[in-house]
């Protein structure tokens, strides 16, 4: 794909009239002139770099990318785009491309890359703090990684509740989607952990806006999926880290048994203020141990690969209890009263002790490994969605078994796992199913470079199913092309996100690679 988009390049290069530059015909030719234009780059390694992400499907050329080396660039930029033009000039922030269908290009336009500002001092950065009304915080630029937060409240013995799977993407990325993982349930996605942020809206005005301040702004940008603005800084709140986790997974033939272990769980923890669990994931167990979730010990590999071929699916359930230096004596103890009348598999608990910061870094060990296998870069066509409490063991019978187990093509992890509505904050421009549980279900295929459709035409197919059968779905990473697809989506929430959209980006201009609005 790189060579293909490196010959796109040369290309339209060569039919390039005259000027120097070869996005001169389609930039103002003004935007040169001003004082960030050094920061413009049109080169291939550029446009190439911001033509695709991490799906490895969508190549989207833009016109230049913006390297910005502080906020006023970027307030420039918009400013400039906003006042100058009638047609619309596309601007769309990327984090670490880490989407999957485009979403953070920008086809001719501009591509501003955020994780210049990284090596810059002209920033928020990382920055710890406390005060009487919100205990300790975090101010992060919206360019910064989790991993990096991470690393710096863990040196003030602190950290974020609410994360990820996987820590190497950027905060204002996640911040417009939601940012999940199996502390949801207990302390909601990322967008409820977040006590204040500072954005440049579509007409290049940077505010700060929190639930009291500018607080339309402050929903709008929370799941915004990058419509509203470009978040700058966020403010986030923090609470004494752990050093280390007790990490069990157990295995279930019967789905029913496990959503309903699952649904105990996170609703037993999610209303506990102290010694709840603090982490509920589930996975399927299909095809060979590759495509698990969680590595094994070796000589368990047989047993459980007896377990998989005798019933064609099994479930894990994944749950975590964190601990300190107080708590390492009865954390064994706690875990075993929270765990207490699970039905999995008789003999199939298997139980790891780690440091906090290895449980929190486990995917990365898993994409050095691919990386190092070449296979990282491949191409993933991902499908990820939300759905009703109430339909999940339709999906089980129509979804896992009849479409996924007789396709017989999972290469990649299938996460099932639920969540409580309540955590969530229903201003925010985010998305859910309207029941008090939801689920969340991923199929993370990766598939060579040739193969990735017929993923999408598994994709496709559970799509249809659950539209034949009437299962509401909500896509997260939400993936449409045509706008009644967007407003279906949306939903209620349609008629207040355009309007946000004409409050804040009057000229839409941003997140084009999205494709709402453009
Ligand atoms: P990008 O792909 O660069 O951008 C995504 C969108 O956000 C674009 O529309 C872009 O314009 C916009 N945007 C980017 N930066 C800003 C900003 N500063 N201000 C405003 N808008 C901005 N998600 C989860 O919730 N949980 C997981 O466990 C999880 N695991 C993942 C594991 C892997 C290996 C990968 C590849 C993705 C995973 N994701 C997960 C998905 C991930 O959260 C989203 O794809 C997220 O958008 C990636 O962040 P990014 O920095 O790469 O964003």
């Amino acid at each position: 794909p790189a060579c293909f988009l490196v010959i796109l390049f040369v290309t339209r290069l060569l039919t390039t009239a005259g000027g120097s530059k070869p996005w001169s015909t389609s930039l103002p030719p003004k935007l040169q002139t001003l004082d960030f234009a050094e920061k413009l780059r049109a080169d291939p390694e550029a446009i190439v770099s911001a033509s695709s992400d991490y799906g490895n499907i969508v190549h989207r050329m833009p016109a230049a990318v913006l390297y910005p080396s502080s906020t006023d660039d970027m307030v420039s930029l918009i400013k400039f785009a906003y006042d100058n033009y009638s047609t619309p000039l596309s601007i769309a922030a990327r984090g670490r491309g880490h989407s999957v269908r485009g979403q953070a290009t920008a086809p001719n336009g501009l591509v501003v890359d955020m994780m210049s500002l990284r090596k810059s001092k002209n920033v928020t950065g990382i920055r710890v703090s406390k005060n009487p009304s919100l205990g300790s915080y975090v101010d992060v630029g919206g360019e910064q990684l989790w991993s990096d937060v991470l690393h710096a409240t863990l040196e003030h013995g602190l950290a974020p509740v609410s994360w990820t799977d996987y820590l190497y993407l950027s905060i204002g990325g996640t911040l417009s989607n939601a940012g999940i993982s199996g502390q949801s349930f207990r302390y909601g996605p990322q967008i409820s952990n977040v006590y204040e942020m500072d954005v440049i809206t579509g007409k290049g005005e940077l505010v700060t806006c929190s639930a009291k301040k500018n607080s339309e702004l402050f929903y709008a940008v929370l799941g915004g999926l990058g419509q509203f603005g470009i978040i700058t800084r966020a403010r986030i709140s923090l609470q004494p880290a752990p050093k280390r986790v007790n990490w069990i997974r157990m295995l279930y033939s019967d789905f029913s048994t496990f959503t309903a272990d699952q649904e105990r769980l996170i609703s037993v923890n999610g209303r506990r203020q102290s010694n709840a669990l603090d982490y509920v994931e589930g996975s399927l167990l299909i095809g060979s141990p590759n495509n698990w979730r969680s590595s094994f010990p070796s000589s368990d590999i047989p047993k459980i690969m007896s377990l998989v071929n005798q019933h064609g699916i099994i479930y894990c359930l994944e749950v975590v209890k964190y601990y300190d230096d107080h708590t390492q004596h009865t954390v064994d103890k706690e875990l075993q009263e929270l765990l207490k009348g699970l039905s999995f598999n008789a003999g199939f608990a298997f139980q790891r002790d780690v440091s906090f910061v290895q449980f929190l870094e486990r995917v990365r060990r898993e994409e050095l490994k691919l990386h190092s296998q070449g296979l990282w870069e491949v191409r993933h066509p991902w499908l990820n969605l939300f759905l009703p409490k109430s339909r999940i063991s339709d999906f089980n019978s129509g979804v896992f078994r009849d479409i996924v187990l007789k396709r017989n093509i999972t290469t990649g992890l299938v996460l099932v796992y639920p969540m409580n509505r309540n955590k969530w904050d229903e201003r925010t421009s985010a998305v859910i199913p309207e029941e008090d549980v939801f689920y969340t279900v991923g199929f993370l295929h990766s598939s060579g470079f040739d193969g990735w459709q017929a993923f999408d035409d598994q994709n496709r197919e559970v799509l249809d199913f659950c539209d034949k059968a009437g299962i509401e779905i909500k896509q997260y990473f939400p993936h449409y092309k045509t706008r009644e697809d967007w407003s279906n989506h949306f939903g209620s929430k349609w008629s207040m996100f355009q309007a946000r959209k004409a409050r804040f980006d009057p000229k839409r201009m941003l997140s084009p690679g999205q494709m709402i609005f453009q």
